[in-house]
């Protein structure tokens, strides 16, 4: 396969599957760009090296056809002004004749975005002849979404049987993205640890047990963590549980006991008297919690002896918050954990950080830049990590 910065786009129509899935508020305006931000190199090398670039991607989940509120043409504006001086023109519909010959009419240095693909259900389904006639807008295709990665759509994986080995590649994200997890699954120097949080344990069960067989230490917290502590036997008052992955959590606790592998459950936890951000809060053991009470975030002891395991890693993936850390009372573990992630990483560990919340924290803690790759994917970070190959990433390689 090509890379990415190597390949020339001279002359050449670029079919770019890129994530444009922002959201929006109901003024139609972008309330978080960092996906189509991620994805501006990409675009800029194809039109720098004297390509045009034809961009598609979906949009929120449209439910039967074309609705306003994921009309890609809210997006024209403001990648007009991410690219700088450069044409954009817009396709009303990803198929048919039209934009087939704005497709053929455009030049070197146009980008030319489609709208909504998921205005058709056969993208969704992955169907051939959608993908066909997509395909026929460009000499080369370029995956840049990672993060639909794990969906084997018409768009982002069928389509790629319709280019040779030679014409088709990642772009620049997708790149960065694939060697970084790569990096972290396959070839990560140990100490490796795995900081997994969040709400909930079935989200999380198949990660664990996939980095069981890779990583050194596991750091649970978040809401997740206190099914494994009632799973032994801990007392956890009106914490979040999931009473029925209780025999999960215990047979995750023995299999890494087998394996050698560490797994760091909060000893102490910030307790709340309710869900709210005015609560009373204390900070106990967090197997002793009383009734009436919750643990939202990680207490001070648990923040000691999971920094210390995170300082001494080589290795750390990052996915999902410790806590609450929308709420201000409850964001000081998430936000210590940010800073340990952060000082590792500049002794030299390599840290990715992936999923939608953990990515939040971190630039909420403005900390993006001080690990060593943020990743996009949500879903699809999990699901590579779940071990599962990503048809994204299998039709692109040919594999
Ligand atoms: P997830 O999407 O599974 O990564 O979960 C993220 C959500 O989990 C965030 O919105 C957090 O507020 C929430 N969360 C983290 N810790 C807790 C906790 N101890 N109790 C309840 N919710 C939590």
């Amino acid at each position: 396969m090509h890379s990415f910065q190597t390949f020339s786009f001279q002359n050449k129509k670029a079919l770019v599957r890129v994530d444009f899935n922002v959201p929006l508020n109901d003024q139609f305006v972008i309330t978080d760009d960092n996906r189509m931000a991620a994805t501006i190199p990409t675009i800029k090398k194809i039109l720098a090296d004297g390509g045009s670039v034809i961009l598609m991607s979906h949009l929120g989940r449209p439910k039967d056809g074309p609705e306003e509120k994921f009309s890609l043409k809210h997006l024209v504006p403001h990648l007009k002004e991410l690219l700088g001086n450069v044409p954009v023109l817009f396709a009303e519909d990803c198929i048919g004749t039209k934009t087939t010959e704005m497709a053929a009419a455009l030049k070197p240095g146009e980008v030319l975005l489609l709208e909504n693909l998921r205005f058709y259900k056969e993208e969704e389904k992955g169907d051939r002849a959608f993908a066909e006639k997509l395909s026929k807008y460009g000499d080369v295709y370029v995956n840049d979404a990672f993060g639909t990665a794990h969906r084997a759509h018409a768009s982002t994986a069928v389509i790629a049987d319709f280019f040779t080995a030679e014409n088709k590649l990642f772009g620049a994200l997708m790149e960065a993205e694939v060697i970084s997890a790569e990096k972290v699954l396959h070839r990560a120097d140990k100490p490796f640890t795995a900081i997994i949080g969040g709400a909930k344990v079935s989200d999380k069960i198949l990660i664990i047990e996939n980095l069981l067989e890779r990583a050194t230490d596991i750091i649970i917290g978040g809401g997740m963590a206190y099914t494994f502590i009632k799973a032994r036997g801990g007392k956890i008052g009106n914490s979040l549980c999931e009473d029925d992955r209780l025999d999960t959590a215990k047979e995750v606790l023995e299999k890494a006991r087998l394996k050698g592998v560490s797994i760091h459950l909060p000893e102490t936890s910030i307790i709340a008297d309710k869900f709210a951000a005015d609560a009373n809060t204390n900070d106990c053991p967090s197997d002793q919690i009383p009734d009436g009470w919750m643990g939202l975030d990680i207490g001070a002891k648990a923040i000691g002896i999971f920094t210390e395991v995170i300082l001494k890693s080589k290795t750390i993936l990052w996915n999902g918050p410790m806590g609450v850390f929308e709420m201000e009372k409850f964001q000081n573990g998430t936000k210590s954990i940010a800073l340990a992630v952060a000082e590792s990483t500049s002794h030299g560990a390599f840290s990715l950080v992936g999923g939608g919340d953990s990515v939040a924290a971190v630039n909420k803690f403005h900390l993006a830049d001080k690990v060593s790759y943020v990743s996009t994917g949500g879903g699809a970070l999990l699901e590579y990590f779940e071990g599962k190959e990503l048809p994204g990433i299998a039709a692109v390689k040919g594999v």
